[in-house]
């Protein structure tokens, strides 16, 4: 029987049995050891699962990833040390020099330069298309060599929602898989799995660890994408692999091969594990993903609530309200049609009133950081998109006047006080 998403944060990933730990165990340990030499010949072959060496692979890191796993209702999972591993991890796995991707427009600032400019220098080619487009724009954006689709659930920091059926229709279409970062909805409230979504890659750094305590990632392969069936797109699954003896990933493992080449090969030889204590922190707030997620996105419907109806507010982007442009699209693919617990918005006198506000705010604080259980706020204008022009930050989305504030955990009504004496102090 499958179970609920609020039993599996609690208890998926780990089953002690008789006498062992109730709580997830730390395996602080490099290295795991072996009775014979064949017995760990089978393991470097791959014949055989096991642990020998946590670059690879490491037992707290297997029972967490299984939780998220099954969170997301996926066949099999990885940790990665960041967000940014894991986008450059799902990508690399079927893109080598020669190859091309399409990707949305509006991404991660950092995902943005990872794909535009350093897996460039890799010889590694990507095209950027609006999400919002109709199809047929976006289908011009591929090519013969293209490997794979590549969209965020609830883009960061401009918070357009992902029509993932869409996206997984025009991938399946062209013969690739869709990878979405679902890092701002988190399983809780969506599993793009559900709508056609292949891979599901996080940054865990963010709502799933929660405390702003742990950098981290996530890869979760649905098993549904069929590289056999598109084999002279994918010859790193399908064909052997000289670096394995001649072992074909995809014949050898079926569902489980783009995982089990992530690790093998990606792990083994670029080494972005997450430590083992990381992984633990991340299990602690996963178990208390489903009620936080709830609230993050309780507080924030009512933050955005009340700035919509101040007349200091220039525009407020939030899709829990009615009159946003992607509150049906909400509806459909969220739970309970809840998002995220990120607002954004504009003040009337723009950038210069902005930076005002945000001096004057005392409750929530300037930090680079999202999704934590303390409300902060950012200007990308100003701090992580800075050295862009007006012209640039508006073709990555960004308006020069957005402000991206990550409601917490804190009392609403103190998060409201906090933004009503603030603006007070603005020349608005
Ligand atoms: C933060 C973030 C990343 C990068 O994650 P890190 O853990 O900081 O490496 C990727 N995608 C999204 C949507 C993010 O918010």
């Amino acid at each position: 029987m499958s179970k609920k998403i609020e039993t599996l944060c609690v208890q998926a990933g780990w089953s002690p049995k008789k006498g062992e730990p109730r709580s997830l165990p730390i395996i602080q340990s490099t290295t795991f050891k072996y009775d014979t030499s064949e017995q760990m010949a089978k393991l470097f072959d791959l014949e055989e699962e096991g642990y020998f060496y946590t670059r690879l692979q490491n037992p707290t890191n297997d029972c967490v990833a299984a939780k998220i796993t099954a969170m997301e209702g996926g066949f099999t999972g990885m940790l990665t040390s960041s967000g940014q591993a894991a986008s450059f991890f799902a990508i690399f796995n079927l893109c080598g020099c020669g190859d091309h991707f399409v990707s949305a427009s509006s991404i991660y600032g950092g995902t943005y330069n990872l794909f535009a400019v350093t897996l460039k220098k890799m010889g590694i080619e990507v095209s950027f298309v609006d999400q919002d487009a109709d199809r047929e724009e976006i289908q011009m954006a591929f090519r013969p060599n293209t490997k794979a689709l590549f969209a965020e659930t609830i883009a960061n920091p401009v918070l357009s929602v992902l029509d993932i059926a869409k996206f997984a229709d025009i991938a399946h279409s062209n013969g690739v898989p869709l990878i979405v970062d679902n890092t701002f909805t988190t399983p809780v409230n969506c599993r793009p799995i559900e709508f056609g979504a292949d891979i599901v890659m996080h940054s865990t750094t963010k709502y799933m660890d929660g405390h702003g305590s742990a950098v981290g990632g996530c890869i979760v392969d649905s098993g549904n994408f069929d590289w056999e069936t598109h084999k002279e797109k994918y010859p790193g699954l399908t064909e052997p692999d000289p670096s394995y003896h001649g072992l074909a990933y995809f014949k050898a493992f079926g569902k489980g091969a783009f995982i089990t080449k992530a690790t093998a090969q990606l792990m083994r030889d670029l080494g972005s594990i997450q430590s083992p204590q990381n992984a633990f922190l991340l299990n602690l707030g996963l178990e208390s993903l489903h009620v936080r997620v709830q609230r993050h996105c309780e507080n924030a419907q009512q933050v955005a609530e009340y700035l919509d109806g101040n007349s200091k507010i220039a525009w407020v982007n939030y899709s829990g309200l009615k009159s946003n442009r992607y509150h049906e699209l909400a509806r459909k693919q969220f739970t309970e049609g809840r998002s995220c617990g990120v607002v954004t918005f504009g003040l009337k006198g723009g950038r210069d009133e902005a930076i005002r506000f945000i001096d004057s705010l005392e409750l929530a604080s300037i930090v680079t950081h999202v999704a934590d259980s303390r409300t902060c706020i950012l200007h990308p204008a100003s701090h992580t998109h800075r050295q862009l022009s007006d012209e640039q930050l508006l073709s990555a989305g960004v308006q020069p006047d957005l402000i991206r504030f990550s409601v917490g955990l804190e009392n609403v009504e103190d998060i409201i006080a906090d933004i009503d004496q603030a603006l007070k102090k603005t020349r608005l």
